[in-house]
């Protein structure tokens, strides 16, 4: 049953990032009813891409790897759907020859492909989570109040932990210890629309050894811009020295930085902060069950691997971990 102002779940599944679509379309295969929510306006979290005029733009995960064959058979069912392809084998002379895939057009493409068949609501932010006595309460930002018989939150994990904290759910004390030690590296990423093509060599990666870019992509060179559009990632160490600073004038200073790969004028710039862009450090679990009745797991890049892959395995696991304890 559900109205304007509540709704009654089986499984809800906070973010539409990689972690989440994977985790409910796991769910759906074992046979349970997900509902997908993201804060967002789209899908992908941070796999994303943003068109700027004529220009494409991948700001945040620039590429995808697949180590694990499960995730490998995802990429290549996304290849067939024409929503993902190969972009190269790496990105020097002595490259290490793993294939790195992206998106098509851009990597928002592929989340947009693993949503296909889920129900997923955009624009609806969680405020907090309380525990019922055998389901869970979730209080949303804009005044409505949901319930749902499971939870599987995928939110970068210090986000996840305020969640938990403003409903006054308990974690045990060793998890607690856990969780509140994973933090993540910030990202100024700078969207340059460029006057005609940038200097870089195919395939249009590249990571600087040193200095404020930790990486520049020729959106061009990758297939995912039909303009001149170069992305310009700052590296930790400058994000975090930056974040406070003006944006435009941070976002001038990188752009000088990387006049050598551009070697042309610039049309525009846009600049975006990622204040959760990779976990510094990763949890030993491949999720984090922090109730099972009622079910609630914590699942995302923080738990097996600080990648798109990793938020895969992760999803696939909290998911696991919900129809273990949730038997038909
Ligand atoms: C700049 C940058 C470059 C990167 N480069 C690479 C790369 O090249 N290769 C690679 O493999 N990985 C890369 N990564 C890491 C990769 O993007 C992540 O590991 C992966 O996308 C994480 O997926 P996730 O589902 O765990 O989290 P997210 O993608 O962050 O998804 C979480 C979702 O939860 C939603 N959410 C959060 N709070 C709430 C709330 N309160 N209510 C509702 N919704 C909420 C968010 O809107 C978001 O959509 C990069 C990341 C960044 C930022």
């Amino acid at each position: 049953m559900s109205n304007a102002h509540s709704r009654n779940v089986d499984v809800l599944v906070i973010g539409a990032g990689m972690a989440g679509l994977s985790a409910a379309a796991a769910l759906q295969m074992g046979g349970r009813k997900a509902v997908v929510i993201d804060k967002g306006r789209g899908v992908g979290g941070r796999m994303a891409t943003r068109r700027v005029g004529a220009a494409t733009f991948d700001h945040g995960a620039q590429f995808v790897t697949a180590r694990d064959s499960r995730f490998g058979d995802v990429l290549g069912n996304a290849r067939t759907a024409g929503a993902a392809l190969e972009w190269c084998r790496g990105f020097t002379a002595d490259a290490d020859g793993h294939a790195r895939w992206r998106g098509t057009p851009g990597m928002s493409s592929l989340a947009k492909h693993l949503a296909l068949g889920l129900e997923i609501i955009q624009e609806k932010q969680v405020s907090a989570l309380q525990q019922l006595t055998d389901q869970w309460s979730i209080s949303m930002a804009d005044g409505e109040t949901w319930s749902a018989k499971a939870i599987i939150l995928t939110a970068p994990v210090p986000q996840s932990l305020v969640l938990l904290k403003a409903g006054g759910v308990a974690l045990e004390e060793d998890l607690m210890t856990r969780l509140s030690a994973i933090q993540y590296e910030r990202c100024l990423a700078v969207m340059a629309v460029l006057d005609g093509p940038s200097r870089m060599p195919p395939p249009g990666g590249f990571a600087p050894a040193q200095g404020p870019i930790a990486w520049i992509a020729d959106n061009q060179l990758k297939g995912v811009s039909a303009e001149p559009a170069v992305t310009i990632h700052a590296t930790d160490e400058f994000s975090v020295a930056h974040w406070d600073q003006d944006r435009d004038e941070t976002a001038r200073m990188l752009i000088a930085a990387a006049d050598e790969w551009l070697g042309t004028g610039i049309k525009s710039f846009q600049i975006h902060g990622w204040r959760f862009s990779k976990p510094r450090q990763t949890d030993p679990s491949s999720c984090a069950v922090v109730s099972s009745a009622p079910p609630l797991v914590l699942a995302g890049d923080a738990f097996a691997g600080p990648r798109v892959e990793g938020a895969a395995l992760s999803g696939w696991a909290g998911a696991e971990a919900v129809i273990d304890a949730t038997p038909h």
